[in-house]
């Protein structure tokens, strides 16, 4: 697998490097050079196979001779290793569970292979995978859950202090052995900020071998795809024939992946970008203008994003044809009334607690039905288990949510932090100093 930078299509670097790099040094986004279009006989047959041989079945695909063949099986076999159900909350409607890995968010799937395929690059006596990453909640904990244990690697998370739920909490800090957090003193941007300057302070990185898990790293990317293929494997199974699919984004690496996916050949017949009052996306599809904003707070803390970084790729895919773009993608912003309001319609109607991105999603997904009649099953992705979002969900409702075993574990169990003012010397000095 070589992959190309969308700066520079005449660059091309192989899997590993695109790995280790996250970035281009043009600043672009790394694009698979080639994308493979799948066998119709899988597709075809995709219904009778798992999740994990779907997963290695278009991981193959992907990467090719980079990694072989029975170790990228150990790979996904090791990363994905819980499910991701489709369940129909009516006749026409389903949600996609993605939330029933460790850190009860879709972005274990991106995590959990992301570590797996680091360490598997790196050799053994080299020096140890330093992964710095700052998190507002989410992605910290997939990265603290995937890299744990993972051998000839180190994990340091940055976190804004007080801005963090319970649940989100603990994962971050409870886990010892080879992650460490850091609690931060600032907001999540002075978290990003702290961490780029690491990333260019030249004699730091002479002493230690740093790396970002950054959401736009391909390696999150490809897992990604694997859910959308399953989904549409159980969907066949129940003689669904067309489906659409609504994706809570923020970034826009989950829905960027099924895109990808449906460049690969799996069959779509549209997608629907869910989006909190952050709409640079939008707004983008409605007037051709990309005008990003800072981003502003909302109850979906997760999509709070001004300037979505993987929109690149998505242009990219469609190599910048509007009109191709606006076929294939529909979308929606919600403010935080509506979020409350669908999160308690949900309850309502259907007896079922979702955290707040997913709810948006669940808006969407209704408003592209009331615009698009026909035959097709709506299936809305819901990102995060309910339990990391207490402050966004109402009282009675919360109340309600059976807590999974893992998150009743975590608790009482003994915080492992260090507090940081937002120095980068103090910084500098915490990872020098407990090297
Ligand atoms: C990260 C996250 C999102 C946004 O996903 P993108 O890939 O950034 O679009 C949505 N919901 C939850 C719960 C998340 O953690």
């Amino acid at each position: 697998m070589k992959l190309y930078s969308t700066n520079n299509k005449n660059l091309r670097v192989p899997f590993q490097e695109a790995v280790f790099n996250a970035l281009p040094v043009d600043n672009g986004l790394y694009m698979p050079e080639v994308i493979p279009r799948l066998d119709p006989l899988f597709i075809r047959d995709i219904q009778q196979y798992s999740l994990q041989e779907i997963a290695f079945y278009i991981a193959n695909a992907l990467i090719g001779d980079d990694i072989p063949e029975s170790d990228l099986k150990a790979i996904v076999e090791d990363a994905i290793n819980f499910d991701a159900p489709v369940k129909f909350l009516s006749a026409e409607t389903a949600v996609l569970e993605l939330f029933h890995g460790p850190s009860y968010a879709f972005k274990d799937f991106g995590a959990r292979f992301m570590s797996r395929v680091m360490a598997y690059f790196s050799k053994k006596g080299e020096k140890l995978l330093d992964v710095l990453v700052a998190t507002s909640g989410d992605t910290g904990g997939a990265v603290a859950l995937g890299f744990l244990g993972v051998e000839g690697t180190r994990v340091t998370i940055l976190y804004p202090k007080g801005k963090v739920s319970k649940v989100q909490e603990e994962q971050l800090t409870t886990n010892g052995q080879n992650i460490r957090a850091l609690e931060v003193n600032g907001t999540f941007d002075d978290c990003q900020a702290l961490v780029k300057q690491a990333f260019n302070d030249i004699s730091l990185n002479e002493e230690l071998r740093l790396t970002s898990a950054n959401s736009i790293n391909i390696a999150r990317l490809i897992p990604q795809t694997f859910y959308y293929f399953w989904a549409y494997a159980q969907l066949k199974a129940q003689g669904v024939r067309d489906v659409v699919f609504t994706v809570p984004s923020g970034n826009f690496g989950n829905i960027g992946a099924g895109l990808l996916a449906y460049k690969m050949g799996l069959p779509v017949k549209h997608f629907v970008a869910a989006t909190n009052v952050n709409d640079t996306v939008p707004r983008f599809l409605k007037s051709g203008m990309y005008d990003p904003k800072p981003s502003i707070q909302t109850l979906a803390n997760a999509m709070d994003v001004g300037n979505p970084s993987n929109w690149v790729r998505i242009q990219d895919l469609f190599a910048g044809n509007l009109d191709e773009l606006r076929g294939m993608i529909s979308s929606y912003t919600y403010d935080d009334q509506q979020t409350k309001e669908a999160m308690d319609e949900l309850y309502e109607k259907y007896n079922y607690i979702a955290c707040p991105h997913t709810a948006i999603a669940y808006l969407a997904s209704k408003a592209y039905k009331i615009e698009n009649h026909g035959e097709y099953a709506s299936v809305f992705l819901s990102t995060a288990h309910p339990c990391k979002f207490p402050d966004a969900i109402s009282e009675t409702v919360f109340s309600e949510i059976e807590l999974p075993e893992g998150a009743k574990s975590l608790y009482g169990k003994e915080k492992l932090v260090e507090e940081l003012e937002v120095d980068y010397e103090s910084f500098k000095s915490f990872l020098l100093e407990n090297n």
